[in-house]
């Protein structure tokens, strides 16, 4: 049986996303800058696009920029607001220790630049609080950017109240929403939102394609200067296919949310009633403020790798936690963040389930792992230590 349960790092295009992009790939090629009519067919596919994405979020379409993707979202946004801060005098930025790198290293790259970065810790439930975010504001703040759900742990921020706050004291708010698009409501007028990032693949449109909501007069820094497109803000010929297909996708996902988040959580719940059943092993993030698809756990004993690999021989496509440790043996930053131990954070499991995977899929899941667990503890001999009682079992 072949189960993906990976749908936190990407998803399959989406039927309806595909057949709304393929005639831009085909037949409607033209270049939405060129004059003719024939190109106006690509010109008015990006703007109903934009209209669509903007209603989607409560936003104006004036208010949507199409971008690369979420990284690419992310980057804007904080450079953005970092350099129209610098003008002021205001070089402080305030994040958390869990982002996704697109806005770590963001950060890192302008804290070399002489900006001063606050990373607020997330606390063991992996939730930020409100008053760590009141009391690391400064005078010369430019930035709060607060991942609105998180994309290892799945646990979700108090993102209405922490724009209030943001908005109170006149400082910009930047969320990545990457892993909330889709699959939880977002009302950027309702949350104080002043700038958002979404990425197409995340939610059933391919790869390649984001968005990047900033309010009206928010200032944006071009990171890719060529043409007028994209209302001067971001250079380079429209992906139009691409954009077509996110409008699509992620009006599907909110059309079908309801029903989507009544299928996934039973299978979620019956993941993590059935996971927790191996002895030593611990559930992270709060359940409470929580995506709909995402089940992370840690085994005691074990590599994480270990474990990946071996669910991948019985047709499992899981992930550790973040991608991009790969060649690198320190554990998860976000696992950290959450005060895990090391040995803990190394043995940890992240499967992410969407709409498409059934009760039978999760079934299986269910058979493989705690005998993968039990298998790679048998050879391990750290876990042979922990069983003789020559160390303490820390979960
Ligand atoms: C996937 C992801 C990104 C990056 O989006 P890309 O479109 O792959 O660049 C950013 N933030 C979060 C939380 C993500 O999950």
């Amino acid at each position: 049986m072949f189960v993906y349960a990976d749908n936190a790092a990407t998803t399959s295009v989406s039927k309806t996303a595909l057949d709304a992009m393929l005639p831009y790939l085909t037949e409607n090629y033209g270049n939405p800058s060129s004059l003719y009519s024939f190109a106006q067919k690509a010109t008015e596919a990006v703007a109903q696009a934009r209209a669509t994405v903007a209603a989607c979020l409560n936003a104006e379409p004036r208010e949507i920029y199409f971008t690369s993707g979420g990284s690419e979202a992310d980057n804007q946004a904080i450079i953005s607001a970092a350099k129209a801060g610098a003008r002021k005098g205001k070089k402080h930025l305030i994040s958390t220790k869990f982002e996704h790198h697109a806005v770590l290293h963001t950060l890192k790259k302008l804290e070399k630049e002489g900006y001063e970065v606050t990373l607020l810790d997330v606390h063991e439930d992996g939730v930020v609080r409100l008053e760590d975010v009141a009391a690391a504001i400064r005078e010369d703040t430019a930035l709060v950017t607060i991942m609105f759900a998180n994309n290892e742990i799945g646990t979700v921020q108090p993102i209405k109240e922490i724009g209030a706050l943001c908005r109170e004291k006149g400082i910009p708010f930047h969320t990545d929403a990457v892993q909330a698009a889709g699959h939880m409501p977002i009302d950027v007028k309702e949350m104080n939102i002043d700038m958002l990032s979404i990425s197409g693949h995340k939610f059933h449109a391919p790869k390649g394609v984001g968005v990047l909501y900033a309010k009206k007069n928010m200032p944006l820094f071009n990171l890719i200067e060529g043409g007028a497109q994209e209302r001067g803000r971001r250079g380079g010929t429209e992906n139009v296919a691409g954009i077509v297909a996110l409008a699509a996708a992620l009006k599907e996902s909110i059309d079908n949310m309801e029903a989507n988040t009544a299928k996934i959580i039973p299978m979620r719940d019956k993941l993590f009633a059935e996971l927790s059943k191996i002895p030593h092993s611990k559930i992270n993030g709060s359940l409470e403020h929580h995506v709909p698809g995402t089940v992370n756990m840690c085994f005691e004993g074990i590599e994480g790798e270990s474990l990946l690999l071996m669910l991948d021989m019985n047709g499992i496509c899981a992930s550790s936690g973040s991608a991009c440790t790969s060649g690198s043996l320190d554990p998860s930053h976000v696992l950290l963040s959450l005060g895990l131990p090391h040995e803990v954070a190394h043995g940890s499991l992240r499967l992410s389930i969407g709409e498409y995977n059934t009760m039978e899929e999760i079934d299986h899941i269910i058979e493989v792992v705690p005998k993968v667990v039990q298998y790679l503890r048998n050879m391990s001999p750290v876990w042979d230590e922990l069983e003789k009682g020559q160390r303490p079992h820390l979960i």
